[in-house]
């Protein structure tokens, strides 16, 4: 079976497709055709459905995109939607390098990411969310990831997501929750 992926995020191309291939090896994801549509949402569900639904106007094959972010309490869930354009140059070390920055000595540092993923075909829409919590290190560690990982350290781990091995990260992400939670309702959608 064939679905666009409606993501111009070539990180978050690579995650989702190792997720997908463990999953449902039978489902291929195929790039979206056309620019990618501005997120206009308020939520992460918004603006997954705008994706979505833009990759199948686009293309006529049914579509999944996701959007997610992560959501800091002691910023009052700042970034959030904004996370990918939260600096200036929306360059992943600079959001990162202003987040500690807002976030200065504060001892209160718990934070989640959050994935929204939407499914849009003919005559059917579906959206989901999962979270991810844990909480904002003092300084970045890691090379693995993208975004944000590097300062963020998961409940339950004493090391940042950039120090997971990929299909470490996947196994517990908002990602990697939504996109399983996804291929369980795919799987029922389509009878098998
Ligand atoms: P969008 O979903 O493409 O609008 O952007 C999501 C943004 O949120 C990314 O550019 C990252 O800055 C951040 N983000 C989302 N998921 C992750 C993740 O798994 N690790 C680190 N940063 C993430």
């Amino acid at each position: 079976m064939d679905i666009v992926f409606a993501s111009h995020n070539a990180h978050k191309r690579a995650e989702v497709e190792g997720i997908m291939a463990a999953i449902w090896p039978e489902v291929r994801l195929i790039a979206p055709s056309g620019e990618a549509p501005d997120e206009t949402g308020d939520t992460f569900q918004e603006n997954a459905l705008i994706k979505a639904r833009a990759g199948h106007a686009a293309s006529g094959v049914a579509t999944i995109a996701d959007d997610s972010g992560i959501c800091v309490d002691a910023l009052g869930g700042e970034p959030g939607v904004r996370s990918a354009r939260y600096s200036p140059s929306g360059d992943d070390g600079d959001n990162l390098e202003l987040l500690l920055r807002n976030l200065g000595d504060s001892q209160e540092r718990r934070a989640h990411f959050v994935c929204a993923v939407a499914f849009v075909a003919d005559g059917e829409e579906h959206v989901l969310e999962r979270s991810w919590h844990g909480s904002i290190a003092t300084a970045p560690a890691g090379s693995g990831g993208f975004g944000y990982d590097p300062i963020f350290i998961p409940e339950g781990e004493s090391v940042t997501a950039a120090e997971l091995a990929p299909d470490e990260k996947s196994a517990i992400s908002h990602r990697g929750q939504a996109f399983r939670a996804l291929a369980d309702f795919l799987r029922v959608w389509r009878g098998e």
